[in-house]
């Protein structure tokens, strides 16, 4: 039986450190880190990473501004209103819950945000900067996975990692860590010919493709660390509801994997403390803090 690597324990660990720093910005430099979130319209998933992130916020003394926006918002308007968050001074992060409504292009809002502010890591100036290990804003999910793993295993260098997906939230920014990291790096995805044997080479399988139970146990090299960054909703019939399960059988993979991640509990703790890593991180550079 595999170690289970306890994501909400460590993500609870590390936004206790973020609160007294937040405290001591606040006493010593008159520093009140701030993150402004922004929703478009109605989605109920949005709506609760969108509490989840503003509760986290208060738990750590972070200010946080919600800008709650009717589902018909023009991209012009939520332009404005970026523009608006990107002069104000007192807001050091900007966050728009993704997917955005059709009428808008998500791209286009998410390249408008100042990449000094943009605690989510997805403008297109802090995708380049990790390309070319420049790190600047780094997206939270794969650097809170990339957290996980240097406590499980310390020292990456060289060991394999395989990644399944390739999203510019997660699969390519998790690869581009990996790498920097000097792990020796494959990324595999929907068109990778015999995905079993290609995740069979990975010392560190790290899965992010969205289908439940997708990874299976006779994937995985035994002794293997496996990151399972799925959350998918399935309606259990033994409980008559639903509930989240990730992209990897866990309880096949846990007699296999040295250690891995469980869904909930695993990764997504961790993609909401480093939201609040970066937004403590992006007011430090603001106000030129350098410690
Ligand atoms: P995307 O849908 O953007 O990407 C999925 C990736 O999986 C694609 O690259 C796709 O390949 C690949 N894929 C799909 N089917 C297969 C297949 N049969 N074999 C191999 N690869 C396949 O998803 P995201 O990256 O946004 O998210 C992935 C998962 O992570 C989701 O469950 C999501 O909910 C979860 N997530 C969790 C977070 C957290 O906080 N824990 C945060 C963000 C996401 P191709 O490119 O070829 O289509």
């Amino acid at each position: 039986m595999s170690k289970r690597i306890d994501g909400k324990a460590f993500a609870d660990r590390l936004c206790a450190t973020l609160a007294e720093e937040v405290v001591s910005l606040k006493q010593d430099k008159q520093l009140s880190p701030c993150i402004a979130v922004v929703l478009v319209g109605e989605d109920p998933a949005s709506a609760t990473y969108v509490g989840a992130k503003v509760k986290r916020c208060e738990q750590l003394g972070i200010d946080s501004r919600s800008h709650h926006l009717d589902v018909s918002t023009s991209e012009e308007e939520l332009l404005n209103l970026i523009d608006e968050l990107n002069n104000d001074p007192e807001v050091h992060g900007i966050l728009v819950q993704l997917p955005v409504p059709k009428q808008i292009n998500g791209d286009a809002v998410i390249n408008a945000i100042n990449p000094d502010k943009d605690v989510d890591g997805f403008h297109i100036s802090n995708a380049g900067a990790l390309a070319v290990g420049q790190n600047n804003m780094v997206p939270c999910t794969p650097l809170g996975s990339l957290m996980l793993l240097q406590d499980e295993l310390g020292d990456l260098s060289g060991l394999n990692a395989v990644v399944v997906g390739r999203s510019n939230i997660v699969g390519k920014p998790m690869a581009a860590l990996l790498l920097q990291q000097s792990c020796t790096v494959t990324i595999a995805h929907s068109r990778t010919k015999d995905l079993p044997a290609v995740c069979r080479e990975a010392d560190i399988l790290v899965a992010a493709v969205g289908i439940p139970h997708f990874v299976q146990a006779d994937w995985i090299k035994p002794g293997a660390t496996v990151i399972d960054v799925g959350i998918n909703r399935i309606f259990d019939e033994e409980l008559g509801k639903n509930r989240l399960v990730g992209d990897v059988d866990y309880t096949a993979a846990a007699e296999v994997a040295g250690a891995i991640t469980p869904v909930p509990g695993g990764v997504g703790p961790m993609t909401i403390a480093c939201l609040m890593y970066n937004t403590v991180a992006a007011a430090k550079n603001q106000a030129g803090i350098t410690s």
